[in-house]
């Protein structure tokens, strides 16, 4: 039985959104995409609602959706025992024959065993059969490394999903109506055929004496490289916002994606190397798009990987202007600032930007291959204030390798540079300023060239906010804001993990998200992961996936870094 108070909220969240997608089930393959975050932060997501438009598309799919239920809810969901239901039909999602996850953020892990609790489906994978729905992830967070939630899922989809889905749905229609084919066994091994599907229970994971992984060995007939999947032609299908609700980050807005990949190759970056290689859009297709979109909501957001990268920035820009549309945009890249980009955004009633000059020092940017050098940061703060847009956003990290405390304090000494520099054009003029600066800490992601690195311990990393804190104290206009260090701590070990580290993510969601209590229990050493410096030759957990870069060529940028930095490693 559904809680009728539940069954009204959900009714209520759909009389606000526009554009979900309501189809009969008769004879269907159905799917509930879930975001493992709150309605929100799931709706402010365009891969997420990218992926519910495509599916819709199908003639033979149905797709719903489903989110964490909001904190004051789930106690009326636990004490009415209803089961997690679909938004748009309010069907339990014991009744879907898939389950399709889509994790943006490592951090979301937990929550995906609490809506597999909700929805009244075993959590591991071996304890379902083909009476349950398969319960399958895609999105970013999988394809960096999947393993630490291998235990839960069916299988992965490593890369771009639009890339697969055709010959995912193939399978799922000749085998879903075939009792003998959709036996778990049978119809996992079809899908484990397809290029960039990853099925964790046909991997074998062996261990040294040492801790680390020794061997990671496939049954036979399937690959011990999976190639992560990636769209050739980004032209082929458009990614804007499908959905509209005024309860996103994002209201009043259409998402439009520009690109996909970096060609800068920054080596902290996770996005250049699992996007690459880089991908624009095109002039004329992002055109039409931007006609579309703004028939839908009168400002347009311009989102990718890589947005100052795209060729024709400055005239897609132009091109929205003279269509009356409002433009906003995530970031800019600091060599990418210019008067009439600048002028354009203003126009278009952007108010403000985000530059990421990433570390104070120009040794640290030169070792992040961010070489900036500071003359060229203020130059650009120069030419967004000087051009009419006073409120800057700087993102700043900290807890690089080999990082001092002098070098936080240049972070202070850039942010006071910038403030003069804003404060400069603010005599007579009573215009409103701002300077934020997101400061957050450094977690050597997987697949990047800092992989082999650790994170810095906590108490340093605590240590480094506190003095950028007492910095900005009383520095008026200046804000600073940041991650928690702990929280930090969990995603190196989420990321970082191998497929032991589920065992800590079951006893954190049986002990409601006390990790203290569950890495007591676990005994599993979660320091392993986060703060060991890897070998080099090491076999990492995300090792089998083909992102198309050979780990030596990365290891070199790794080394070429270190010595960028003065750090000697040993061979
Ligand atoms: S940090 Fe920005 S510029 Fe550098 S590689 Fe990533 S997306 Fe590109």
């Amino acid at each position: 039985m559904i809680s009728w108070k539940l069954a009204q909220k959900a009714k209520g969240v759909l009389e606000k959104e526009r554009g979900a997608v309501q189809k009969s089930w008769g004879g269907k393959i159905s799917v509930c995409l879930l975001y493992p975050n709150s309605y929100h932060v799931g709706m402010s997501n365009l891969g997420f609602q990218t992926l519910y438009q495509m599916l819709n598309a199908e003639e033979d799919v149905v797709c719903e959706r489903a989110f964490l239920p909001e904190p004051e809810d789930l106690h009326e969901y636990y004490h009415s025992q209803t089961p997690l239901f679909s938004l748009e039909t309010q069907k339990p999602l014991s009744r879907f024959d898939i389950l399709a996850f889509s994790i943006s953020f490592e951090n979301d892990f937990l929550n995906v065993l609490t809506l597999l609790e909700l929805a009244h489906i075993p959590s591991e994978s071996r304890l379902r059969d083909e009476r349950h729905p398969w319960v399958i992830a895609g999105g970013v967070a999988v394809f960096l490394n999947p393993e630490p939630i291998s235990e839960f899922f069916d299988l992965f989809i490593l890369g771009e999903a639009e890339e697969v889905m055709g010959e995912f749905l193939e399978v799922c229609r000749q085998t879903l109506s075939d009792q003998e084919k959709k036996r778990k066994d049978n119809f996992l091994r079809n899908l484990g055929g397809i290029e960039g599907v990853y099925v964790p229970k046909f991997y074998r994971v062996t261990y040294a004496e040492d801790g680390k992984i020794e061997a990671m060995d496939p049954e036979p007939g399937f690959s011990r490289k999976i190639k992560r999947r990636w769209v050739p032609q980004l032209d082929w299908f458009a990614s804007q916002s499908s959905l509209f609700t005024p309860d996103t980050e994002f209201k009043e807005m259409a998402l439009v994606e520009m690109n996909r990949g970096c060609p800068r190759g920054c080596r902290f970056c996770a996005a250049c190397f699992v996007y690459h290689p880089f991908r624009n859009r095109s002039f004329s297709f992002l055109k039409s798009i931007f006609k579309e979109a703004l028939l839908k909501e009168h400002r347009i957001g311009l989102t990718g990987t890589a947005v100052s990268d795209h060729p024709q920035l400055l005239p897609l820009c132009q091109d929205i202007l003279s269509q009356q549309g409002e433009i906003s945009l995530s970031s800019l890249r600091v060599d990418a600032v210019t008067p009439s980009l600048v002028q354009c955004l203003r126009e278009g009633k952007e108010r403000t930007v985000a530059i990421a000059p990433e570390a104070g020092s120009e040794r640290l940017r030169k070792m992040l291959k961010k070489g900036y050098l500071e003359e060229e940061i203020l130059e650009s703060i120069e030419t967004l204030v000087g051009n009419g847009l006073s409120q800057i956003k700087c993102y700043f990290l900290i807890g690089l390798p080999s990082e001092t405390d002098e070098e936080v304090k240049e972070i202070l000494l850039l942010a006071k540079r910038i403030r003069h520099q804003i404060l400069s054009h603010q005599k007579n003029q009573n215009k409103k300023w701002r300077l934020v600066l997101s400061v957050n800490p450094f977690i050597p992601k997987p697949t990047t060239p800092f992989q082999w690195a650790p994170l810095e311990e906590v108490g340093q990393l605590k240590k480094k906010l506190k003095l950028i804190q007492r910095g900005v104290q009383g520095e008026r206009g200046v804000e600073m804001i940041h991650d928690l260090p702990k929280w930090a701590y969990l995603q190196a070990l989420l990321s970082r993990g191998d497929r032991r580290v589920g065992k800590i993510l079951l006893a954190a969601h049986h002990h409601q998200g006390n990790w203290g209590q569950a890495l007591r229990e676990t005994n599993i050493n979660p320091d392993f992961y986060v703060y060991r410096k890897r070998d080099l030759d090491e076999i990492f957990p995300w090792d089998f996936i083909d992102h198309g870069i050979p780990k030596e060529r990365l290891r070199e940028e790794y080394l070429t870094a270190m010595r960028d930095a003065g750090i000697s490693i040993k061979h």
